[in-house]
């Protein structure tokens, strides 16, 4: 595999080769060096400052570490259960975050305030999906989908992989294979700006 010197505000994830000495100043709290190639030693968003010191910032660190009633979170769907669905948090509040032990669930009773029979009517694994912290148990969150600007903003057809293409009203469709799938879309389906992959 081709080693790629990162670039500011690149994400990085434990391990990954960042660069050779002769380039950057590896930073001793966020990096270590081996036979002149610098790694990162956490997973978090490059620095390279104007002396060329390369760091790793988490914004674990900047911001608070707590997940509240009322945050927008976005992930994708990781479970489907009967009456619920199971999602990681990518981002909380538009901030990337890589605490992987918070886990939400949207209810089927909180996707939408029109009536959804089936949960698999309104999101399919590997979704990411756009939902509010509506409470709080330990480490588990209860979501919902409730609003227009809430729900999935990315999905994937589950038979070939394409992205799915808007088609109506909380309706996608295959522009690859024809498969017409439903799901409680956010407003910005598809059109979202912010990073879907890490
Ligand atoms: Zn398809």
């Amino acid at each position: 595999m081709k080693k790629d010197t990162v670039k500011n505000k690149d994400i990085v994830i434990t391990g990954q080769y960042l660069g050779v000495v002769e380039e950057f100043l590896p930073d001793e709290q966020s990096t270590f060096v081996k036979e002149g190639e610098i790694f990162a030693t956490k997973t978090g968003m490059i620095s390279i400052d104007n002396k060329r010191k390369v760091e790793i910032e988490t914004h674990q660190e900047k911001d608070r570490k707590t997940v509240k009633i009322g945050d927008i979170i976005l992930g994708p769907i990781i479970f489907l259960r009967k009456y619920s669905v199971g999602l990681n948090f990518y981002t909380i509040n538009g901030k990337i975050h890589f605490n992987s032990s918070y886990l939400g669930n949207v209810h089927v009773s909180q996707i939408s305030n029109k009536y959804v029979e089936q949960v698999k009517d309104a999101f399919q694994l590997t979704d990411i999906v756009r939902a509010k912290v509506i409470d709080q148990n330990a480490n588990e969150f209860t979501l919902s989908t409730v609003g227009k600007h809430l729900g999935v903003i990315h999905a994937d057809c589950s038979i070939c992989g394409t992205v799915l293409e808007k088609a109506g009203f909380n309706k996608l469709k295959c522009s690859l294979c024809g498969n017409i799938e439903k799901r409680k879309l956010a407003d910005d389906y598809n059109s979202t700006k912010e990073n879907l992959r890490f």
